[in-house]
């Protein structure tokens, strides 16, 4: 989940469809080695003028294999920051949660940060905590009655139990307020750990952690 309309990868282009397969650095040389060349392969802005012309011809096999590979498998990620009540940071974590492969994967990532972050809140003996979540879908699930057939019921029953362990409440903050924490998902996206704490913030984290504290600061309600 991103707020950001930057490539991931690169960092430098939006991230579009045909930026994600076609151009970005990671990208262009998969299809050179393909032997897919002309400029014309290149050139198209329009993404089914492309797929009818790397689909037409000859290389039809090379076309679909370079599709494939650059289409999957999407790495999945959670992240948060737990910050005090003047803003400033007081810890992160990040970590891979697995590959999507159906929808649910990205309802386990946005279950799995909100469980590691209250579990870092509880381990660092925190006992006043406001959990913002950007998964209206989460909250509900863990505001809603007990489940015993979801797929994730388990976890969504141990988040309920900490919950109820400490003086936590939960709220629903749009993306545009939780720069940090993606910041921190894609972090944890691109690692093969699944669970970093960051007692200092992250090199890149930085840049948005002072925008943050510059600019606006989120209303409670
Ligand atoms: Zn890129």
């Amino acid at each position: 989940m991103t707020s950001s309309s930057t490539c991931p990868r690169c960092g430098t282009h939006d991230e579009t469809f045909l930026h994600c397969v076609r151009d970005c650095n990671f990208s262009r040389p998969i299809w050179q080695h393909l032997r897919f060349i002309s400029p014309k392969f290149f050139n198209s802005t329009d993404v089914h003028e492309w797929l009818k012309f790397g689909s037409s011809g000859s290389q039809i096999s090379a076309f679909s294999a370079g599709v494939c590979c650059l289409g999957s498998p999407v790495r999945a990620g959670f992240g948060g920051i737990i910050r005090n009540d003047s803003g400033y940071y007081m810890s992160g974590f990040s970590g891979f949660s697995g590959f999507i492969q159906g929808s649910s994967d990205i309802l386990h990532a946005e279950l799995l940060a909100i469980y590691q972050g209250l579990t870092l809140a509880k381990n660092m003996a925190i006992d006043e905590l406001v959990c913002y979540s950007d998964s209206l879908h989460c909250i509900n699930l863990i505001k809603g009655p007990n489940i015993n057939y979801h797929v994730y019921a388990v976890l969504i029953q141990d988040i309920k139990e900490l919950i109820s362990q400490s003086n936590t409440t939960i709220c629903h903050t749009f993306r545009e307020g939780n720069n940090c924490a993606d910041y921190l998902a894609k972090l944890g996206a691109s690692s093969d750990s699944d669970l970093t704490i960051h007692a200092s913030p992250p090199e890149g984290l930085l840049d948005i952690l002072r925008s943050d504290a510059t600019g606006t600061f989120f209303l409670r309600e």
